[in-house]
């Protein structure tokens, strides 16, 4: 049987095997898939032991994403523009390193939310490695702006500058929390600030009625940042969609067939 893993640190709460499981059984793929602690200072010796073992791939998450990025061999457009990956795949050729963050995020907004980004005014808030990863994803499917706040307002106008020469010229900025200027059809908190409960100090006028607003933090209540878009007329949405359309796009790239995620989505959003 092909065997699969997430690597992580920690690791014990990902819930991509039990993703990963659903769509191996619902597609009639024959695999397994487990989560694996890599140490600290161990992540690219857990991956060559795992491919000794007979391993055919791999999804990487936090702290991993940058090493991923250094260890494989050869990259996808999106993970050379992410500068990070969240999936390897062990081929004769080679590791080769994705990043499916992006697309798994657009997946959600477009088929599962039903907002088109397309001629849209977009606000991603945060500029590290998630962050990173989503904005060629959304310039493809072209919006009518792109801008990029973060609260080291250097790290925002950098990844503007370097998308701007990847083909968002005209379209992506970047700037500070204080000196964004809504408002806009679709808001993306890409920060860890929910982690600690905290709100990125928006201004007013970034939410109109209608205004999608979705976090990539998930858990059993709405964060601050969504009770916070809610209250100004938004619809709020968490990560949950994001992170089972990640998976998705990693189970394509190894298997050749793209699983249905709604069903799937559905029973977590129950488990939580
Ligand atoms: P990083 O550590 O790379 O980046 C953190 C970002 O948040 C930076 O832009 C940082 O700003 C900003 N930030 C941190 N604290 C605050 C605060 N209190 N107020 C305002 N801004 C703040 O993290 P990641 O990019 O890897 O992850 C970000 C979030 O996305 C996490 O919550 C993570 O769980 C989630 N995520 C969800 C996924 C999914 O599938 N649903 C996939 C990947 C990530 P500064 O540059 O100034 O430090």
């Amino acid at each position: 049987m092909d065997r699969y893993c997430v690597f992580g640190n920690p690791i014990a709460h990902s819930k991509s095997p039990a993703i990963h499981a659903a769509f191996a059984a619902q597609t009639g793929q024959s695999l397994t898939y487990e989560a694996r602690l890599a140490p600290l200072d161990g992540f690219a010796a857990a991956v060559q032991a795992f491919i000794a073992e007979g391993g055919k791939g791999a999804n990487v998450t936090v702290p991993f994403k940058l090493e991923a990025h250094k260890l494989a061999q050869a990259l996808t457009v999106r993970a050379q523009a992410a500068g990070a990956v969240n999936t390897l795949h062990f081929t004769e050729q080679g590791i080769i390193g994705d990043n499916t963050d992006g697309a798994g995020l657009v997946a959600d907004i477009v088929n599962n939310a039903g907002v088109a980004i397309t001629g849209k005014r977009v606000l991603l808030l945060g500029a590290g490695g998630a962050a990173r990863g989503v904005v060629l994803p959304i310039l493809e499917h072209r919006p009518a702006r792109l801008v990029i706040a973060n609260r080291t307002v250097a790290t925002a106008e950098e990844l503007a500058r370097q998308f701007a020469a990847l083909g968002g010229a005209g379209v992506v900025s970047g700037c500070g929390f204080g000196q964004v200027q809504g408002p806009f059809d679709i808001v993306i908190n890409a920060t860890s600030a929910s982690l600690q409960g905290d709100l990125p100090p928006l201004p007013a006028g970034v939410f109109a009625p209608g205004t999608l607003a979705l976090d990539m933090m998930y858990g059993a209540q709405p964060t601050v940042f969504m009770q916070y878009a809610t209250g100004h007329g938004a619809l709020a949405r968490d990560g949950l969609g994001m992170l089972v359309e990640q998976a998705a796009e990693a189970f394509a790239m190894w298997r050749g067939v793209h699983p249905a995620t709604g069903e799937v989505l559905h029973q977590l959003r129950a488990a939580l």
